[in-house]
C-alpha cells in the first residue's frame, strides 16, 4: 500500500519551497492586457493536490466577459502596439528568454506541476521541464527564418507582360489556445512557443485541473519582456471559458489540444467564423513486439514505460501490445513483473515511480473501463482496481483475453491500463493494429530492418517509433492521422499553423 504523506489542505504545510507557497497565495488572477486582475464576475474555483482531493487553492474563474476582453487585448495587441513593429529578430529573443526563465526556474516550476497534476517531481523536473524549455528555445531560432518564396509566373492570358510574383508569411493574428491536464507546462510551451515566434497574440485557457503552472509561466513570460495583451491567461471551465474562446468571433485560429470528443465541439464552435482550428487529439496506440526484437528486455522494459508513463495520461500512451505468439506470455509477465513493483504515491514524495490520476472525475473514468472490461470477459493478469481509498490511485493494470469490439480496446483509457493480444504474423497485424479510430502514434520492435520500414509505412499513425517509444523532440513533427487530429505541432511544420501565406504580385 502506498504512503500518502501529503499532509493537509494548509499550503504551509505542503512540502514546497517558500517560492512556491508564496506564488500559490497569488494565483487567484487572470493574465489579460499584461495586468493580473479578478474574473469579471468575482468567482474562483477549486485546484486540488490529486494524491489526498484537498483543495490546494482557488483560481479566478473566467467566463465568457473574460475571454472577451482577454480577446480584445490580444486584438490591439495585435494590429498596433511593439510586437508588430519589432524585428523578428526582438521577437525571437524574446522567447529565447522565455526558455531561459523557465530553465532558471525549473525546480519550482516541476514541483508546482506535480503537486497541482499529481505527476511525480522528478519526470516534472526531468521530462516536462527541459522539453518545455527547448520548445521555446527552438522555436525562438525560427522567429527570424520564416520565409515567403518567389514564383517564376507565366500568366498565359496576358502574352508579353512581366511581373515579380512572391508571397509573404504572415502571422494568423489572434490566438485561441485550449490545453489539457497532462503536461500542463509542456502544452502551454508547444502552444505558445510556434505562436509568438511567428507574431501572432494568444489568449490561453488551461485546463481547469491544472491552473498552477501556466500562471507561472505567465510571470515569467512578462519578466522575459513580452509586451502587454501579446499573451493572456484565463482559467476557468472549458464548458464556459473554453467554448467562449472557440466561438469567439475576433479569434482567427484555435489551436486544442484534448480528447477527440471535445474537439469536435471546437470544430463545431470554431464554424461561426471559419477561423482556422488545429487539433491534437486522442490516440490508442498500438506497440507490437515480434521475437525477433533486438532485446526482449528492452522492449518489456519500452512497452511498460510506454503505458505506465506519466500514469497511462498520455495520449501517445501505448495501450494496445501485440506480441508475436511464442513470446506473448514472457513479455505480458514481464510488464507484470515491472507493473507490480511501481511504487505509488504523492508525487513529491522522494520514492514514488507513479502519481494519482488527475482528477476524482478521471478516477471514475478509469475504474468505469475497468468495470467494463471485467464486464466483458477480459482477464486481469495485474491490477484492476483503484489503489487506497485517498486520492485517485490506480493500480497499473494489464487485460488480456480482450476482444476487438470491446471498450476497452477501442476506446482511449487514459490511465496505466494495457490491453494485451498476440498476433500470428506481419500480415495478420497490420489490420489489427491499425484498426482503430484514432492514428497518433505506434510502435514496433525488432531487428529485421525492412520490416521495420515495412510496417512503419503500414501504420496510419503520425509518429512510428521503431525500437524506442517515446521519444519526442522539439525538431520533430507531432499530430495525428485520422481522429487524433488536425495539423503538426513542433518541427518547422507547425509554423505553417501559425501563419497566412499572401501572394504578392508587382507588374514590373
Ligand atoms: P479531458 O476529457 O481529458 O479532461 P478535455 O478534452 O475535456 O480533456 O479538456 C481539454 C481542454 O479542453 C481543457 O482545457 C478543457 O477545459 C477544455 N474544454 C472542455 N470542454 C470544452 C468545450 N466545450 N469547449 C472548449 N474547451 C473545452
Amino acid at each position: 500500500m502506498p504512503t500518502l504523506t501529503a499532509p493537509s489542505a494548509a499550503i504551509d504545510s505542503l512540502p514546497i519551497s517558500a517560492a512556491n507557497a508564496t506564488f500559490i497565495k497569488r494565483a487567484n488572477k487572470l493574465l489579460i492586457n499584461g495586468e493580473w486582475v479578478a474574473s469579471a464576475s468575482g468567482k474562483t474555483f477549486p485546484t486540488y493536490n490529486p494524491a489526498t482531493g484537498d483543495v490546494i487553492t482557488r483560481c479566478a474563474e473566467g467566463d465568457k466577459e473574460d475571454i472577451n476582453r482577454a480577446v480584445a487585448a490580444a486584438r490591439a495587441a495585435f494590429e498596433k502596439g511593439p510586437w508588430k513593429t519589432m524585428t523578428a529578430s526582438e521577437r525571437g529573443r524574446i522567447v529565447w528568454k522565455i526558455g531561459d526563465l523557465m530553465m532558471q526556474h525549473a525546480d519550482d516550476l516541476a514541483e508546482l506541476e506535480a503537486l497541482d497534476n499529481g505527476k511525480t517531481r522528478g519526470v516534472a523536473r526531468h521530462v516536462d521541464l527541459p522539453l518545455s524549455w527547448d520548445a521555446f528555445h527552438y522555436m525562438a531560432g525560427w522567429a527570424t527564418k520564416i520565409c515567403g518564396q518567389t514564383f517564376p509566373i507565366s500568366v498565359p492570358y496576358m502574352p508579353g507582360s512581366k511581373f515579380h510574383a512572391m508571397s509573404l508569411r504572415e502571422p494568423v493574428g489572434v490566438v485561441g489556445q485550449i490545453i489539457p491536464w497532462n503536461f500542463p507546462l509542456l502544452m502551454a510551451a508547444w502552444k505558445f512557443g510556434p505562436a509568438l515566434a511567428a507574431g501572432c497574440t494568444v489568449v490561453l485557457k488551461p485546463a481547469e485541473q491544472t491552473p498552477l503552472t501556466a500562471l507561472r509561466l505567465g510571470e515569467l513570460m512578462i519578466e522575459a519582456g513580452v509586451p502587454a495583451g501579446v499573451v493572456n491567461i484565463v482559467t476557468g471551465y472549458g464548458e464556459t471559458a473554453g467554448a467562449s474562446l472557440a466561438a469567439h468571433d475576433d479569434v482567427d485560429k484555435v489551436a486544442f489540444t484534448g480528447s477527440t470528443e471535445v474537439g469536435k465541439l471546437i470544430v463545431n464552435a470554431a464554424s461561426g467564423n471559419l477561423k482556422k482550428v488545429s487539433l491534437e487529439l486522442g490516440g490508442k496506440s498500438p506497440n507490437v513486439i515480434f521475437k525477433d526484437s533486438p532485446n526482449l528486455e528492452n522492449a518489456i522494459n519500452g512497452a511498460a514505460g510506454a503505458v505506465f508513463f506519466n500514469h497511462g495520461q498520455c495520449c501517445v500512451a501505448g495501450t494496445r501490445l501485440f506480441a508475436e505468439k511464442s513470446i506473448f506470455d514472457q513479455v505480458v509477465d514481464g510488464i507484470a513483473e515491472r507493473a507490480k513493483k511501481i511504487k505509488l504515491g504523492f508525487g513529491l514524495d522522494q520514492d514514488t515511480q507513479m502519481g494519482p490520476l488527475v482528477s476524482e472525475e478521471q478516477l471514475a473514468r478509469v475504474t468505469g473501463y475497468l468495470d467494463a472490461g471485467r464486464r466483458d470477459g477480459a482477464e486481469f493478469v495485474t491490477g484492476g482496481v483503484r489503489h487506497g481509498d485517498r486520492g485517485y490511485f490506480v493500480e497499473p493494470t494489464i487485460m488480456t483475453n480482450t476482444k476487438p469490439h470491446m471498450s476497452v480496446v477501442q476506446e482511449e483509457i487514459f490511465g496505466p491500463v494495457l490491453v494485451a493480444e498476440p498476433f500470428a504474423d506481419e500480415d495478420d497485424l497490420i489490420a489489427r493494429a491499425n484498426d482503430s479510430t484514432y492514428g497518433l502514434a505506434a510502435a514496433v520492435w525488432t531487428n529485421d530492418v525492412s520490416r521495420a520500414h515495412r510496417i512503419a509505412k503500414a501504420y496510419r499513425a503520425g509518429t512510428v517509433w521503431v525500437n524506442c517509444y517515446n521519444v519526442f523532440d522539439s525538431a520533430l513533427p507531432f499530430g495525428g492521422y485520422k481522429q487524433s487530429g488536425w495539423g503538426r505541432e513542433m518541427s518547422g511544420e507547425a509554423l505553417e499553423l501559425y501563419t497566412e501565406s499572401k501572394a504578392v504580385i508587382v507588374a514590373l
